[in-house]
């Protein structure tokens, strides 16, 4: 359900300037006021502000975004009265989304809310199927959830504190109001939960009842007589399929040390932060990105699949999160030129055709365009069809990581090799036992250099050697505007060079840590990759040498990164050994290393999944809303390997070993 087109809302204007669904019959709020009864109905209904005043995270759920008229009251009522660094989630899932133009036309008749309104068109999504977390202020985020409410609400995973039921009438609307959507409330309620709808159907009400809320009925707003409130007594209806991905235990302690200050580093430092915890990197480095993610340009190529897994539907999402991130934030040194991912195959051709159709990403994040229209892009000429990224370009590493982990302490220097819990806290030191910091939660993002912690041994993790270059325009490629990418990459000359890439030599992780010394082989064979492009324009020399760099990035057999809480191998092995017989049953929940995180293998798009990556994983360590669908954040937890090895006898679950297999 997730990859469906987006339908988009079909509205008629009242005479009164009210968006009328021509499909519901209905209008989306109250002609004679909207504001006061989505004041009445869902934030008086909901006991708001006080039911907030004490919590740092206050999440609501609604169902049916429409205008973002109920999101805006919320917003506004929080301005007011949160409590001291409070975060306000808003998760709201929309089948039928509204143009942008018609929110801000609808939402203009409250004067009052103009400043919010405009923000909230700002960051509102282009129309694209799955979730959108939008950083709408710094201390409010809202989730959108573009997709049909049951399977919307199915696969988020979040600990709601308010529900705004706001799905149009059930004689009108049945689907919003049924067992497949209703019993999430049930699934996602933090005990003493509320909930508030305008309707009082007697449906809604026994169902809501059945799922464990105390019910009760309220006077409406305006001409409607009654309302429907009430507060969850139930017990949380955990739905837990694969117990070995369930969530870890909420960290309440603001205060994490990260090891290694690349781009999952930073990244990470930068979700925490935005959080207020206090956050300490710590690198082997002298500077901010002086490992892979040093590279002096990353091209930001995104890569899209026709019919998503669970796994290609993380780089969609994280691509919309990166472009939504670098709008709302001015994140510096992307030079957005623009870039061509060519089709230089006929099946790659047939690919894009197909990628371009599909609702995943809107057409101005991608659009799929002919050689001739290639050609003017691209400044030159070029012989084959390509998927076109508007946005996107090469970004200036350094410089983006620098501004991430700005106001964040760093310890340079520091090779931690040693990683120990003391029973409060967990313990960095370096190989000769030095003390290097303490704090009780842990992000390792150090790459291929994760497998020097005992606890990360058990990951499949690999190394690709990259080489990059940065070399003089010839007179054929100084006119080229825009990155093209292929199997190798050009970016327009920036600074007078071009930079060329990359080669993806595999090295053994055991042997290898470190990037080795520059290769004229590598070089040549990047050159004779880009001449299958431009014969005569494409013949570059070797770079000077302070123009060449190398770096050893971190991917793994599945060429997808490690995000989540680390499991405890032991334990996963006791208890999950009878999947290696299929036995189904009753597995008991996942135990994790308390306090301990990774954020891995980002291969080479590490700039485009990082922040959505850093966002996941914040979420999770906070207790927060995730800004991705649960299928999506199992494809990317640290226990697939040994889940997957233990499935295929490739872990010796007595034993607790991986043999060679395991690590792919
Ligand atoms: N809360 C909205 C506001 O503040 O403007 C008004 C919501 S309007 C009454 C109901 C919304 O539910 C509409 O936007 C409609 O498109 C959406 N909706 C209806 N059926 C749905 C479904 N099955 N899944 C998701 N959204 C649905």
């Amino acid at each position: 359900m997730s990859d469906g087109p987006i339908e988009f809302a079909d509205i008629d204007w009242t005479t009164n300037d009210v968006p009328f669904s021509r499909r519901f019959r209905d209008v989306y709020f109250s002609s004679d006021d909207g504001l006061g009864e989505s004041r009445h109905v869902f934030l008086a209904g909901n006991s708001l502000p006080d039911a907030w005043r004490s919590r740092r995270i206050f999440s609501i759920c609604e169902t049916g975004f429409g205008t973002g008229l109920n999101f805006l009251a919320a917003w506004d009522l929080w301005r007011g009265s949160k409590p001291d660094g409070g975060h306000l989630h808003f998760v709201s899932v929309e089948r039928y989304p509204l143009r942008r133009v018609d929110i801000a036309r609808a939402l203009a008749r409250w004067p009052s809310l103009n400043e919010l309104s405009a923000r909230l068109v700002s960051v509102y999504p282009d129309p694209a199927t799955g979730f959108h977390r939008l950083l709408v202020a710094d201390d409010v985020t809202l989730t959108l959830i573009l997709m049909d409410a049951a399977p919307g609400l199915s696969a988020l995973e979040a600990t709601i504190d308010a529900w705004f039921l706001d799905g149009f009438a059930p004689a009108t609307n049945s689907d919003m109001w049924r067992k497949p959507v209703l019993d999430n409330l049930s699934r996602l309620s933090r005990p003493g939960a509320t909930f508030a709808t305008f309707t009082v159907a007697g449906l809604v009400r026994r169902q809501l009842t059945q799922l464990g809320f105390e019910v009760e009925k309220r006077p409406g707003f305006g001409r409607k007589r009654e309302m429907l409130c009430g507060t969850f007594r139930g017990t949380r209806r955990s739905t837990l399929q694969q117990p070995w991905y369930c969530s870890a235990p909420v960290s309440h302690k603001r205060r994490a040390l990260i090891i290694g200050a690349g781009i999952a580093g930073v990244s990470s430092a930068a979700a925490l932060m935005r959080r207020g915890w206090r956050v300490t990197l710590v690198d082997r480095g002298g500077a901010i990105a002086s490992g892979a993610s040093g590279n002096p340009r990353a091209v930001l190529a995104p890569r899209v699949a026709v019919d998503p897994t669970p796994r290609d539907l993380f780089y969609p999402a994280a691509f919309r999160f990166a472009a939504g991130f670098v709008r709302a934030t001015d994140a510096p040194g992307l030079d957005a030129t623009g870039v061509l991912s060519l089709a230089t195959t006929p099946q790659e051709t047939a690919r894009q055709e197909r990628v371009a159709a599909h609702a995943l990403l809107p057409k101005s994040l991608v659009q799929h365009v002919d050689a001739r229209t290639a050609s003017e892009i691209a400044g030159l000429k070029l012989s084959c069809p390509a998927l076109y990224f508007p946005g996107l370009g090469s970004l200036r590493t350094r410089d983006h990581c620098e501004w991430l982990a700005q106001a964040c302490e760093v310890l340079f220097n520091r090779d931690v090799t040693a990683l120990a819990h003391d029973g409060e806290e967990w313990v960095l030191r370096t190989r000769s036992g030095e003390l290097v910091a303490k704090a009780p939660t842990v992000i390792v993002a150090n790459g291929i250099g994760a497998l020097e912690f005992s606890y990360c041994s058990f990951l499949p993790l690999q190394a690709f050697e990259g080489q990059v270059g940065r070399v003089e325009p010839t007179p054929a490629s100084e006119d080229l505007r825009c990155v093209l990418n292929f199997s190798h990459y050009i970016t327009p000359a920036h600074d007078g060079l071009h930079t060329i890439g990359a080669s993806y030599r595999p090295v053994d992780p055991q042997q290898h840590r470190h990037s080795s010394d520059w290769s004229a082989n590598d070089h040549a064979r990047i050159v004779k990759g880009l001449q299958r492009i431009s014969r005569q324009g494409f013949s570059f020399g070797a770079p000077p040498a302070d123009a060449r760099w190398t770096g050893l990035r971190c991917t793994t057999p599945d060429r997808h990164p490690v995000v989540g809480p680390l499991p405890d191998f032991g334990a996963y092995c006791k208890d999950y050994k009878g999947l290696i017989h299929g036995q189904k049953g009753d597995y008991p929940a996942a135990r994790y290393h308390t306090g301990l995180y990774v954020h891995l293998a980002l291969g080479s798009q590490g700039f485009l999944s990082a922040p959505l990556a850093a966002e996941l994983l914040a979420s999770q360590i906070c207790g927060e809303p995730w800004p991705v669908e649960r299928r999506v954040a199992d494809s990317l937890h640290p226990a697939r390997f040994i889940v997957r090895g233990l499935k295929r006898g490739s872990i010796d679950p007595d034993a607790r070993t991986c043999t060679a297999s395991h690590k792919g």
